[in-house]
């Protein structure tokens, strides 16, 4: 119950944020297997219109090829007209959306965010993580540095000719990448730090990050039975 007596009524409009191998996807997926929360993910939603060829999709295709950002404009109106109705702003999980500061407060302006889970681990830890696959480019058998790594270093079991990283993997891209997402994030982050919605897990291993955000999201709501979440 609330100060005036009043029953309150559990509520959650939540976003997910976190570097690109920050264990994103996979506490997403176990906050869903735990709450029912309708999950919207702009990249999800963005194949879906790619593949079904819709104007948007066609549209954002030619931004994603350059590996840029689709305009705030164009993205906003995808995502918020999926949150319009008061029922549907109830209980939403956010996943990729929103990545700048304007697409923050138009969200603001159609659906209140309550709290933003952001996944922090160290830069190192997921440019570790982020390098350490290696290919054998005529073959294709994949080797990762920390679960499946080869008998001898940088060279493949069968053939023992040289492995490979491919140029996503590469230290250098992926320290674009995070550079680039640090520069549109922060000021995201910041945004909601100062409406005080902004909630931090720290640490290097997603095993030990989700147990933090559990405990956490079952302050907020209540869990529910996996049959019940499947549902939603
Ligand atoms: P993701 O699966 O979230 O990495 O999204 C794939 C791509 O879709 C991104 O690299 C962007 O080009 C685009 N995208 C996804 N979400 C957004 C967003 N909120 N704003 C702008 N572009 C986005």
């Amino acid at each position: 119950r609330g100060a005036a007596g009043l029953l309150v009524q559990p509520l959650l409009r939540a976003v997910i944020m976190g570097p690109p191998g920050s264990g994103k996807g996979t506490v997403s997926s176990r906050i869903l297997k735990h709450f029912a929360l309708k999950h919207l993910s702009s990249g999800d939603l963005l194949r879906d219109n790619m593949q079904r060829r819709t104007v948007v999709g066609v549209i954002a295709k030619t931004y994603i090829d350059q590996g840029q950002l689709i305009p705030d404009d164009i993205m906003t109106r995808l995502m918020l007209a999926r949150l319009k109705s008061p029922v549907k702003c109830k209980f939403i999980f956010l996943k990729g959306f929103p990545r700048t500061v304007p697409q923050a407060e138009a969200l603001d302006e159609t659906c209140q965010i309550d709290t933003v889970i952001n996944l922090d681990v160290p830069f190192e830890t997921i440019k570790q993580r982020l390098t350490a696959r290696w290919i054998h480019p005529s073959s294709g058998r994949v080797y990762n540095l920390e679960f499946s790594p080869p008998k001898v270093v940088g060279t493949d079991d069968i053939t023992g000719e040289p492995l490979l990283q491919r140029d996503d993997d590469k230290p250098e891209t992926v320290t674009k990448r995070l550079k680039a997402y640090e520069a549109q994030t922060k000021p995201v982050l910041d945004y909601y730090k100062k409406k005080g919605v902004l909630e931090s897990f720290s640490g290097t291993e997603t095993n030990k990050i989700w147990p933090q955000v559990h405990a956490f999201l079952q302050t907020k709501l209540p869990e529910v039975s996996q049959q019940e979440a499947a549902s939603h």
